[in-house]
């Protein structure tokens, strides 16, 4: 039993902590405050191959694993979590559905270009009136000829308006449910396509959160990733493996608020009761940190994960959200002003327990799970 890194993966936590402590977190602050796309950070990532990490080589990508893709998201995420959520929707739900359902030709004519971040890639399920039940989504794709028409509105799409983009999730038959979805690959300039409302959120904020608008969009067949009516499949197992990402999110949140601790209780005499609660902090991010690389190891092993990935989700984003309150209690009156890490931490560590499906829906998964007889591998 060997829980450390292999030496590859250690090799690539060092070159992506460099660039996230360099390059991303001394514009943290500034990204937050201004709602700004952290342009630097993105740049860096690019131009580093981050955007590429789990494209694999033959198409112009880094090639590397669901470890790898951890790590990376949890040294961004660390540094400014804006940067960290953006660099993952692109890498994981973005891009992967292309990875695991495209046919050659998709590959070939896509991965290139996200791979390397000539194009950001979204991921657009969510509508008005349907967010954890997905499968009732509302927005349409005609037949038409040789191609579809699209006709919808999708709501809180990250990476809106910057993404080159979009796997648009729509109703193509008449099944109401999750039978009548497919999947589309939705270019982000197709006549048609618009950003609607950007919504202002009370963290992540340097990541552009908005409406995509689809009014009578044409795509051709070539377009439809998977068969007609997989749709549903194609969004669940891209959201397995995005939660592995999500989860690297509030690792990268939670050993920030750990790291700020511990620099203000070095700073000044701390009671004991400020130490316990250090412990409990610390305590609380390594058995996290174990759930999240355990469902990434999974993955890179082609075993089944999601349940474990629920978890990792479940619990590292609470740990997140948990630890930055820690944070700010510790640091005491420093930790509430407007612009400190400390309050920012918990402003971005709360929507981790709404996206890539709630909290509640982790439990619903992981009871499903359990409830099938799938058991928990001692
Ligand atoms: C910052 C941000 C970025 C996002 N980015 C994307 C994106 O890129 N692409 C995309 O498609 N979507 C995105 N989303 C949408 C996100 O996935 C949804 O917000 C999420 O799935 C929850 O849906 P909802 O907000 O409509 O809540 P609802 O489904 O309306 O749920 C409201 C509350 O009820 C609970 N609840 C719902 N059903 C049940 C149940 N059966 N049992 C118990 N509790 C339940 C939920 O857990 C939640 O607490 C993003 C959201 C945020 C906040």
């Amino acid at each position: 039993m060997d829980l450390d890194l292999a030496p590859q993966h250690a090799t690539f936590r060092t070159a992506v902590r460099e660039l996230a402590q360099g390059v991303a977190r001394p514009h943290a602050a500034d990204v937050d405050r201004e709602h700004r796309f952290p342009e630097e950070a993105i740049d860096a990532a690019r131009a580093a191959g981050l955007l590429g990490v789990l494209i694999p080589r033959e198409y112009g990508g880094a090639g590397l694993d669901a470890i790898a893709f951890a790590v990376c998201i949890e040294e961004l995420a660390q540094a400014c979590a804006s940067t960290s959520v953006i660099v993952d929707v692109h890498t994981s739900v973005g891009s992967e559905p292309i990875l695991l359902f495209g046919n050659e030709e998709q590959k070939r004519r896509w991965l290139p270009e996200l791979a390397s971040g000539e194009l950001l890639g979204a991921f657009a399920l969510t509508e008005p009136a349907s967010g954890s039940d997905a499968a009732s989504l509302k927005t349409t794709a005609r037949r038409n000829g040789e191609g579809y028409v699209l006709n919808g509105t999708k709501v809180f799409i990250t990476n809106i308006g910057r993404a080159g983009l979009y796997v648009v999730f729509a109703r193509t038959g008449p099944d109401e449910k999750a039978a009548g979805v497919s999947a589309f690959l939705v270019p982000g300039d197709a006549p048609g396509v618009r950003v609607g409302q950007v919504f202002k959120k009370m963290g992540l904020n340097g990541s552009p959160t908005g409406e995509l608008v689809l009014e009578d969009v044409v795509v051709p067949a070539a377009n439809r990733l998977g068969l007609e009516g997989q749709g549903f499949t194609v969004a669940m197992r891209a959201l397995d493996s995005g939660r592995i990402g999500i989860s690297g999110q509030a690792l990268g949140i939670a050993q920030a608020a750990v790291d700020e601790s511990r620099s203000v209780l070095a700073e000044r005499e701390s009671a004991q009761g400020d130490e316990f609660m250090l412990a409990d902090m610390a305590t609380r991010l390594e058995s996290a940190r174990l759930l999240a690389y355990h469902a990434a190891w999974l993955c890179t092993q082609g075993r089944p994960f999601t349940r474990q990935a629920s978890m990792a989700k479940l619990h590292c984003t609470d740990t997140a959200m948990d630890l930055a309150l820690d944070a700010v209690q510790l640091a005491g009156e420093e930790g509430v002003v407007a612009g400190s890490p400390f309050e920012r931490h918990v402003r971005d560590a709360k929507a981790l327990q709404i996206y890539e499906g709630s909290n509640q829906v982790q439990r619903i998964v992981i009871a499903r799970e359990l409830l099938r007889g799938s058991s928990i591998p001692l």
